[in-house]
């Protein structure tokens, strides 16, 4: 295990903080929905959650964003807790190398996405959710409350009424998943539910303290709960480490080597296994759809302490 010890993590954040600061001005904040495009780009925020509840943080960390696909990480926790490795005869666990929003594969692989992360992926991981609890909506506030341990976390209804507005692609994709018997709720509902974890509002410290029970064996600094066995923590790091980055993920291996999930509202979790939860934000992403200088942080980051899982 590394020893953070040797690590002024204040100093390091501080740091990195002043470089991406004069980046400023590089990559371009989402604007397919207006109040994607409404957040101003000259953002960042960084924050690092250990297993014994400290959090380290710099920049605008307390500001909250549209977590958008980082959801993705806790919705497949929620499903594999329900259902176990039943969820992989829905959905597979392989990279795709396409786009999040992509089609292409679900044809020929008929209606199975190819991973819990793509949009695909995340639809069906929905439909298991709302297959499993009483109150699919409440259950997931309910975990991303306690995990963040912060009880005022909730979701924009004003995101979750645009994303359903324009949400034309994730229609069609729900729609051709549907046509393989792959969801087993109502279209509509598993649209919604999807738009409402996409819509959740939170800020780095929030999401750092969120993933780290995935960086100490499933269990859970803000609750005391074990979110999760040691295994299935690893596993989600595992689907992290090959496509948590839609089509880039290989270049976050290479660059940063830390499983994580990025999501188009700028912010990218990321988990060093067995030693901390991290998130990070800049509203402005690069062409593959990743925040573009919270990969930079994540680079330096692994950089300056040699934590990548490498
Ligand atoms: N709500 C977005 C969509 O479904 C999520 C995109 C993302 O963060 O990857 O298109």
């Amino acid at each position: 295990p590394h020893d953070l010890s040797r690590h002024d993590l204040d100093d390091i954040l501080g740091t990195i903080n002043d470089e991406a600061r004069q980046r400023f001005g590089e990559g371009k904040v989402a604007d397919y929905i207006p109040s994607l495009a409404d957040v101003p780009a000259d953002r960042f925020g960084m924050a690092l959650a250990l297993p014994d509840g400290t959090v380290h943080a710099c920049g605008d960390a307390r500001e909250r964003f549209s977590i958008q696909s980082v959801s993705k990480v806790f919705t497949l926790t929620l499903a594999l807790e329900a259902i176990g490795d039943d969820l992989w005869k829905r959905v597979d666990r392989e990279p795709s190398g396409d786009p999040f929003n992509s089609l292409v594969q679900l044809e020929y692989e008929k209606g199975i996405p190819r991973n819990p992360f793509m949009n695909a992926g995340a639809l069906v991981t929905a439909d298991v959710v709302l297959s499993s609890f009483d109150d699919a909506e409440a259950t997931l506030l309910d975990f991303m409350r306690a995990r963040s341990g912060n009880p005022e976390v909730g979701s924009d209804d004003v995101v979750a009424r645009s994303e359903r507005k324009s949400g034309y692609r994730n229609v069609a994709m729900a729609n051709f998943i549907r046509s393989y018997d792959n969801l087993h709720n109502d279209v509509q509902q598993v649209l919604d539910f999807y738009y409402l974890q996409c819509a959740l509002r939170m800020d780095c410290v929030d999401l750092a303290r969120s993933v780290q029970y995935l960086a100490d064996a499933g269990r859970c600094a803000s609750s005391g709960v074990q979110v999760t066995s040691a295994e299935g923590a690893t596993r989600i790091n595992s689907v992290m480490m090959t496509a948590g980055t839609y089509d880039a993920a290989g270049d976050f291996a290479y660059y940063v080597g830390l499983p994580a999930k990025s999501g188009v509202g700028g912010g990218i979790v990321a988990v060093v296994p067995h030693v901390m939860g991290l998130c990070v934000w800049s509203p402005a992403l690069d062409e593959k759809g990743n925040s573009l200088l919270g990969r930079y942080a994540l680079h330096r980051l692994t950089r300056m302490t040699g934590l990548s899982v490498f």
